[in-house]
């Protein structure tokens, strides 16, 4: 499914016209969307104690996105936030999560974004700790469906932060943020975004596995790697 914006809706409409949108099954649907992949990602130790955060973009200027102070894995629907891109909560009994400027930022400077998924996965956080995105031209999965990048440290929440992160989405839409975790972006919806998120995962894992088996790793050549970018193409991303 395609979480494509309603053009409609935007910051500017009343109070109850945009709680009308909120409370319709439109949200409804990317409500439990953003609860599932939230599961998901806690299932899969993606996130300790209330860290990770997700938002998608809807209407004009808007965007639904998870609280501040729960942990990802046990929300329901009626938690999360409605906030304008600048992040002045607008709906929701919750408080909006801080880091959500960071993904407004990435949405505001990328827009193809409508989705986009912060966490800690520890594979790919080992990577982000040493500041260095893992060598790529190894596993075919990753080269088609991640094109990654590394943010230089800044305060979690800072605008700063947001700035750097923001730049990359230009040509990364997997990012690893340097001594703190990853961030991806979809053009389609939350569960491409999550999808980076496990492929990145799963590939660091594996690359440290196979580190410790002591042989060098095989690259793909310049022509496999074409062939992979082909696919790429008929994938359309
Ligand atoms: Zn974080």
């Amino acid at each position: 499914m395609k979480n494509s914006p309603p053009e409609l809706i935007s910051c500017r409409h009343s109070k109850p016209a945009l709680k009308k949108f909120f409370n319709s099954p439109q949200c409804r649907e990317l409500k439990d969307q953003i609860c599932d992949m939230g599961r998901r990602m806690w299932q899969r130790a993606y996130v300790e104690g209330n860290g990770g955060n997700l938002a998608v973009r809807v209407g004009r200027d808007l965007a639904i996105c998870t609280p501040t102070m729960i942990s990802k894995g046990f929300m329901k629907p009626e938690d999360l936030c409605l906030v304008d891109l600048d992040g002045n909560q607008l709906l929701g009994q919750r408080k909006r999560t801080s880091e959500i400027l960071m993904h407004l930022q990435m949405m505001k400077h990328q827009p193809k974004a409508v989705a986009s998924c912060h966490c800690h996965p520890p594979h790919a956080t080992a990577f982000a700790l040493i500041g260095e995105a893992p060598p790529t031209r190894m596993l075919p999965e990753f080269e088609v469906f991640c094109a990654i990048g590394v943010a230089p440290y800044c305060t979690p929440g800072s605008p700063e932060m947001g700035k750097l992160v923001a730049e990359l989405t230009g040509h990364c839409n997997t990012i690893l943020m340097a001594s703190h975790g990853v961030v991806t972006w979809s053009g389609k919806n939350l569960e491409e975004a999550y999808w980076r998120m496990e492929i990145l995962e799963s590939y660091c894992r594996t690359l440290i596995a196979a580190r410790q088996l002591g042989k060098p790793i095989k690259r793909f050549s310049h022509g496999q790697m074409k062939e992979l970018m082909k696919l790429k193409q008929g994938f359309g991303l």
